[in-house]
């Protein structure tokens, strides 16, 4: 893989292909195995013409990549950042069909991505953006073939406008199609706050294993979106303290903890965490770095390096965003005994309640969100504790852990199918 000099020169997709050679190895795949899980199955690159507000027409790419469907269709979200490339979905792709293996749900890993910053778009822009590309990558998508859903800067609103457009090329309503839907259009309950919900379940599950009273514990969080802010009011819900949080324009502080729910309103008017009243300005790296119990990443890939690993004080690392942890790093938090949840296993929250979001529109159904928030538990509590009997059995840290398990089931699964034809 690339060597490690910072974050900007990691690519993710060498990192998801070492950490599945790691657990290959480890399982000892075999060699025809190996290869076909080490690549994905379907990659599309679409570019796309968009009408502008003022009369002109930009082409986007965007990117719809499908990992393995041996366990089932395709679900993973899709991410609209600037930053995105067509590495980043494999390894988001990649990572999927793990965390639908380690949570135990009948899909295969998806991802999608479009390089833009929506920020600088208006909505009606936005909208025109979605629509076009959802059509361009429809040519994969369906309800029994890949169902998308939200990842960094894509909404309810978004979700939404991906599920019409299907529907109208199909001329009927398909709600299964896409997850992360608004209520109102079949979406589930407790889905908003899955990801998150999830998360603090495993942190709730590893607390006492480690002595960590949660109701005295001090959290910090990178990343104040969906993931992100509410895992933050989850965990002080849950008696804790949250000491520091961050956003893309940078970090605040205060020791005696910050009113997450004032926080989110001054995000909301402002948008932007910093300047709120009272707390320290602080840099997105030092928000990683501040001595607390729980270290929540929350925003992208590659936060957690060979360069600052040392240097994190937190005794728990809760991966609420996907690949914020480099593999050099994993091995200092292991070797400094940081325990690390893994992102497979600590963000799969989301995708459990995407899941449960397919199953009702399929059926034409709606739970409430106690059944909701009750059938996450279980499903999370049941992959944490089976991971921790993985490390434990095998000597090996949480992340290697969450892969035997996954990259098992999925060439169990792919091995029981054989070669087409
Ligand atoms: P989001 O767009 O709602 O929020 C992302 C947040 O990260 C924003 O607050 C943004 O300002 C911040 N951010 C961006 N770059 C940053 C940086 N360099 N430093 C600090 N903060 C930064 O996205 P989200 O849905 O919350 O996704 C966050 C992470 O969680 C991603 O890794 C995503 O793949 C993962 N995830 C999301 C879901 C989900 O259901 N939304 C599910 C599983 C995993």
């Amino acid at each position: 893989m690339t060597t490690e000099k910072g974050a900007a020169t990691l690519n993710a997709w060498a990192v998801a292909q070492h950490q599945f050679d790691l657990a290959a190895e480890k399982l000892g795949l075999d060699p025809g195995m190996r290869k076909v899980l080490r690549e994905p199955r379907r990659e599309l690159t679409v570019h796309f013409p968009v009408h502008m507000d003022d009369g002109s027409v930009q082409v986007y790419t965007g990117y719809r990549v499908q990992h393995n469907l041996s366990r089932g269709p395709a679900k993973g979200g899709i991410r609209y950042h600037q930053d995105v490339t067509l590495d980043e979905v494999k390894a988001l792709a990649m990572w999927m069909t793990w965390k639908c293996a380690v949570v135990g749900i009948p899909y295969g890993g998806g991802k999608g991505g479009v390089v833009v910053d929506p920020k600088k778009l208006s909505a009606k822009e936005v909208e025109a953006l979605s629509r076009r590309y959802f059509t361009e990558i429809s040519i994969l998508i369906g309800p029994e073939r890949d169902i998308p859903a939200p990842d960094v800067n894509t909404t309810p609103q978004i979700m939404s406008w991906f599920m019409d457009t299907y529907s109208m090329h199909v001329g009927y309503t398909v709600p299964a199609v896409v997850t992360g839907k608004p209520i109102s259009l079949g979406g589930s309950e407790g889905r908003n706050e899955a990801t998150a919900r999830g998360c603090v379940y495993t942190i709730v599950d590893a607390a006492p294993r480690l002595g960590i009273d949660l109701k005295k514990a001090t959290v910090a969080v990178q990343g104040f979106g969906n993931a992100g802010r509410i895992a933050a009011e989850l965990m002080v819900e849950e008696g804790s303290t949250v000491i520091a949080v961050s956003d893309s324009t940078g970090g605040i502080f205060k020791a005696d903890g910050l009113d997450i729910a004032r926080v989110g309103a001054w995000k909301k008017e402002h948008g932007t965490v910093v300047g709120f009243p009272g707390a320290k300005e602080i840099s997105n790296a030092e928000v990683l770095e501040v001595e607390c119990d729980i270290l929540i990443p929350a925003a992208l890939e590659n936060q957690i390096t060979g360069q600052n690993a040392g240097r994190i004080k937190a005794k728990v690392v809760a991966e609420a965003a996907n690949g914020p942890t480099t593999p050099e790093a994993d091995e200092i938090l292991y070797e400094k005994g940081v325990f690390l949840i893994p992102d497979i296993l600590c963000n799969a929250g989301g995708v459990t309640v995407s899941y449960f979001e397919w199953v009702q529109d399929l059926n034409r159904d709606h739970w409430s969100e106690a059944v909701v928030n009750a059938k996450l538990k279980e499903i999370m509590d049941r992959a944490f504790f089976e991971t921790v009997a993985v490390s434990e059995r095998e000597k090996v840290n949480m992340r290697t852990a969450a892969y035997l398990l996954a990259v098992k089931r999925v060439a169990d699964a792919t091995g029981m199918r054989g070669l087409y034809p």
